[in-house]
């Protein structure tokens, strides 16, 4: 949906009061309301006015998927020029309701383990198409009990935030501004294949989203086989502007290590990672590899991954294991490729 400025221009060209805005957003974003005509409040000729002049939407869904446990939903979603995107909708055990959205089309870095970097036909989202995904999920949420509130958003669906930047930053202002969602930004994590630019700008952004930082691997020459992009910011560099940013913010980053068998679980890759993110403001995510059919990759043995993550205990490393919903329907880290 359009800021709510743009709504102010089109109802005093219509001859109608301001608050009407606020009436369009708060049904939209508290209520879950997506069309216009289900906003009752709103006179039925300016419905009709909205309709044709300024969709509510800038993406319509195509097609969704639900797991079979019911736990997950996948959206593909058609943008106005016909490329299209996925988001996914996710219900927690412990209660919890995450989204996880895309920025890009495609993208073009290319990790040899995901999926999204094997679509060529990129383009980078405007502000207003990542929120909308927020604005479709929401709606789901509600349709499906209208007590339910998204508690947590992670970019992490197809794309790489830090090459979309201001748009990123845009649509999460955006989501966390009261006029709209009032989203806490503590509730939000951007996920980068570590664009050092991107971390060093968010550290001047006063915004106190997480930062996740994809590494999965905890040396240079190994990192550069998996993910492209380490050669054009190495690990050290990387580290180090980690650093900085979580010094300059105070706020701890993540590392993502996906368990990736006899790539890189090994003692000695264990050994590697805790010299790395032995550190009270850092901690370790480790990810169970969802398949994607692309290559020879294959992920760990559940009991490796078991004793990777004992090893980086010992060593005093803060390290969680990454609990994957959505395996059954492509939903999954890695996995999203329109299909
Ligand atoms: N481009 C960003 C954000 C999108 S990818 C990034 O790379 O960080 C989100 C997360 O999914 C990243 O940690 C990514 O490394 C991980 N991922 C990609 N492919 C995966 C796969 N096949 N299995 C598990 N995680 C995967
Ligand atoms: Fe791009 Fe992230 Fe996939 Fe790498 S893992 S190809 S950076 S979306």
């Amino acid at each position: 949906m359009r800021p709510i400025e743009h709504y102010f221009r089109f109802l005093t060209d219509f001859g109608q009061p301001k608050y009407r805005a606020t009436q369009i957003i708060e049904a939209v974003c508290k209520k879950g309301i997506i069309d216009y005509d289900n906003i009752k409040v709103l006179p039925l000729n300016l419905r009709q006015e909205l309709k044709k002049k300024l969709p509510l939407l800038s993406l319509k869904p195509k097609k969704s998927v639900i797991s079979q446990d019911g736990k997950t939903e996948k959206i593909l979603f058609s943008l106005s020029d016909g490329l299209t995107i996925e988001a996914v909708l996710m219900e927690f055990e412990d209660g919890r309701h995450s989204i996880c959205l895309s920025c890009q089309t495609g993208c073009v870095l290319g990790c040899r383990f995901c999926a999204t970097g094997t679509l060529v036909k990129m383009r980078s989202l405007e502000a207003e198409e990542i929120f909308d995904q927020v604005v479709f999920l929401n709606s789901r949420l509600k349709a499906k009990d209208a007590s339910l509130e998204i508690t947590n958003i992670v970019y992490m669906g197809m794309g790489e935030p830090f090459n979309n930047y201001q748009n990123v930053i845009d649509s999460i202002r955006m989501l966390c501004s009261s006029k709209y969602f009032g989203f806490s930004p503590r509730r939000i994590t951007i996920s980068t294949a570590g664009i050092i630019p991107g971390i060093e700008r968010l550290a001047l952004e006063q915004l106190p989203v997480n930062l996740a930082v994809s590494l999965h691997a905890a040396d240079q020459q190994l990192r550069c086989q998996i993910m492209p992009i380490a050669k054009a910011y190495p690990l050290e560099s990387l580290l180090s502007a980690v650093k900085k940013y979580s010094q300059a913010t105070g706020r701890r980053v993540s590392f993502e290590y996906i368990m990736l068998k006899n790539v890189n679980d090994s003692e000695r890759d264990a050994e590697k990672l805790a010299s790395i993110a032995k550190d009270k403001l850092l901690h370790v995510n480790l990810i169970p590899y969802n398949d994607t059919g692309l290559n020879s990759l294959g992920g760990s043995d559940l009991s490796r991954i078991r004793s990777f993550k004992l090893a980086l205990q010992k060593k005093g490393v803060n390290v969680t294991v990454r609990t994957s919903l959505g395996g059954d329907i492509a939903a999954a880290c890695g996995q999203l490729a329109n299909i």
